[in-house]
């Protein structure tokens, strides 16, 4: 540890693996690097909030993996099938393949360390069905999955004594400065709780920072949460991003007109549909039989939030703005036992689940793009890996429920080996230092907080927030898309002049999340403007069928000056394993729920 005589000081420590984020992405890569050898005292994890407390926490449903428990027919190549049909093909075969392939070793190491999974009664890991899947993959513990998954994997983690710091945020990456093809030499960022500026000087970095649906108004997480730091900071030192106009709205939000408005657009699991739960309009009508008579409430996320999203449109919704998701044709025993934190949740607000229906309307839930990276989970710049949610190349143009959890445990192991082996053979290398870089980035920070702004930052993003949702929500059209990045022009001269208060407090942080924020709204917003076509979650208006020469993905960039540049790539095809059992063109039978 070292304090540097030019102003700012900083604190500097020197991890050789420093991993940005803990939820389960991060910390499952954690683990890796220590049993794979890494010392724990060489590893460093750190999360902008209390340890056990990140967003991986909410996820409620479940995480997929063909293992089998309840339809033996279903294995990993159908798995992977599902998930590339759900994509429309612009998801990387090879990553698909990774995440189906290794899902049911990761889930059973899971159940090996602790985690505790509902079980049918032979004690087997039990599994249900969820939307757009073949078969019944998605295992569960309970309606805490999230919660469940992370407390084990924290419990193995501190089990091998990886060291955590809490309540550090990650403010920019630094490298040894080349845009493309440069060296991660570490990050810097600051203690929230003193404010102290700190400097990580780390041989490779992993971010696993989290998604960015928060630049929306309507979300399903919290509002401080998934506001695109991982893809902002890898893109500003040479990363490139993929896929980011899809964005997935989930059919199933809360409605703040009926629950109050800290509840608006709260997920209602989609677990709730894949225990039964059927949809009415405001009319009584189970209006799914007329969009999807087949795959009904489980067809796609994207077809099901299309198709509310137009019940309400056409005035077939209800008077606080949504439609009606009732699963009170099952037994109340059954609903306390599948759905428990649902129950509870809506019972503390004063609806029985057991007997009455709840009112949803879709709320922005996941971001499918992110940081591209190769098959070891690397960005393009050297020694830096992206994981979980913050990664792009799984999901394509729209994801299937129960495959993000998959993907933060199987990516998350692979970085951390690819570190680990990184590390080992790379002991006496000499790097630059990162000091120089961290400094004029501190004093930007401290500049930052020592003027008078004029604007305050909650604001600000609240305005982004509408912007997002009006121009470039469920229904987009070039016309919308241009007044939204004209819109952005504005919101970031806003954004160059924010009271900031001093480093400690809450208006600091969102005026830096509001800086990641709108990076991300703008790659989103010039994806969606440049892809001419309707495809999975990305709906355009003005041109509402699918195009074959769309069958591309679009790829941003920083260029020379800063600004973003967009380009298109193709895709690989599947392996003939995946081709044939996309052939077979399994189909779920909705019907086997009634
Ligand atoms: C309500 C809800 C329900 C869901 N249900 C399911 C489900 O049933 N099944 C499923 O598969 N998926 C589900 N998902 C999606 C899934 O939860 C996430 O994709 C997944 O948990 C992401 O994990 P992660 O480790 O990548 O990131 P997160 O869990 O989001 O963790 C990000 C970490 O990065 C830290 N961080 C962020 N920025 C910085 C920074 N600048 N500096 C330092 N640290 C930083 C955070 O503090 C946190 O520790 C759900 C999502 C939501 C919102």
């Amino acid at each position: 540890m070292s304090t540097h005589d030019a102003a700012p000081e900083y604190e500097t420590t020197s991890p050789r693996a420093l991993v940005v984020g803990a939820g389960a992405a991060g910390v499952r890569a954690s683990i890796e690097l220590v049993e794979r050898g890494v010392p724990p005292e060489d590893v460093l994890v750190l999360g902008k909030r209390a340890h056990g407390d990140a967003h991986t926490t909410w996820a409620r449903g479940g995480i997929n993996g063909a293992l089998g428990t309840r339809d033996p027919e279903d294995d990993w190549t159908i798995h992977a099938a599902d998930t590339l049909k759900e994509g429309h093909f612009l998801n990387e075969p090879s990553k698909v393949e990774t995440v189906a392939r290794e899902a049911p070793e990761r889930l059973r190491e899971l159940d090996d360390w602790g985690m505790d999974y509902s079980r049918t009664e032979d004690g087997a890991i039990d599994q249900r069905y969820f939307g757009a899947q073949s078969y019944r993959r998605t295992a569960f513990a309970g309606d805490h999955t999230g919660e469940s998954l992370l407390e084990t994997l924290i419990d193995r983690a501190r089990s091998l004594g990886v060291p955590y710091r809490e309540h550090v945020a990650v403010t920019r990456l630094v490298t040894d400065g080349r845009d493309r093809g440069g060296r991660v030499l570490g990050a810097a960022g600051y203690d929230q709780d003193t404010g102290e500026f700190l400097l990580f000087d780390a041989d490779a970095v992993v971010l696993a920072a989290g998604g960015y649906t928060s630049v929306y108004d309507r979300h399903s997480s919290r509002d401080d949460e998934n506001t695109g730091d991982g893809p902002a900071l890898a893109l500003s030192v040479g990363a490139r991003l993929a896929d980011m106009e899809f964005v997935q709205f989930h059919p199933t939000g809360m409605v703040g007109d009926r629950y109050g408005d800290e509840w608006d657009g709260r997920l209602v699991t989609e677990a709730v549909r894949g225990e039964g739960g059927r949809l009415y309009n405001a009319d009584g009508e189970r209006f799914m039989e007329r969009y999807s008579p087949d795959q009904m409430e489980l067809d796609a996320r994207d077809v099901v939030a299309r198709a509310i999203a137009r019940e309400i449109t056409a005035g077939r919704g209800t008077d606080a703005g949504g439609v009606r998701l009732d699963v009170s044709h099952r037994d109340r025993a059954f609903i306390r036992e599948r759905l428990p934190r649902m129950y509870e949740r809506f019972d503390s607000l004063g609806v029985d689940l057991a007997a009455a229906p709840v009112e949803v309307a879709p709320t922005a839930h996941y971001g499918m793009g992110g940081v591209v990276v190769d098959d070891d989970g690397e960005t393009d710049v050297d020694g830096l890996y992206a994981v979980g949610e913050t990664m792009a190349g799984v999901h394509g143009a729209n994801r299937l429920g129960g495959n993000s959890l998959a993907e933060t445990v199987v990516y998350g192991r692979i970085a951390g080996a690819a570190v680990a082996d990184r590390l080992d053979g790379a002991a006496s290398t000499p790097t630059p230092t990162p000091h120089r870089a961290a400094r004029t980035h501190f004093a930007d920070l401290q500049a930052t907080t020592d003027r008078d702004g004029a604007f305050d930052p909650a604001a600000v993003f609240e305005e982004l927030r509408a912007t997002m949702e009006s121009h470039v929500g469920i229904r987009r059209d070039a016309e919308g898309l241009a007044a939204g990045l004209s819109a952005l022009e504005d919101l970031r001269e806003r954004a160059e002049r924010l009271s900031t208060g001093d480093r400690t407090g809450r208006a600091f942080e969102t005026a830096l999340n509001l800086g990641h924020a709108l990076t991300v709204a703008e790659a989103v917003l010039r994806g969606a403007l440049r892809r001419e076509e309707s495809k999975g979650a990305h709906y355009r208006a003005d041109a509402t069928e699918a195009d074959p020469d769309w069958d591309r993905r679009t790829v941003v960039e920083r260029d020379s000056v800063g600004a973003l540049r967009l380009d298109t790539e193709r895709l690989d095809e599947p392996t003939p394993a995946v081709r044939a059992a996309l052939d077979a063109d399994h189909e779920l039978d909705y019907h086997q729920l009634e």
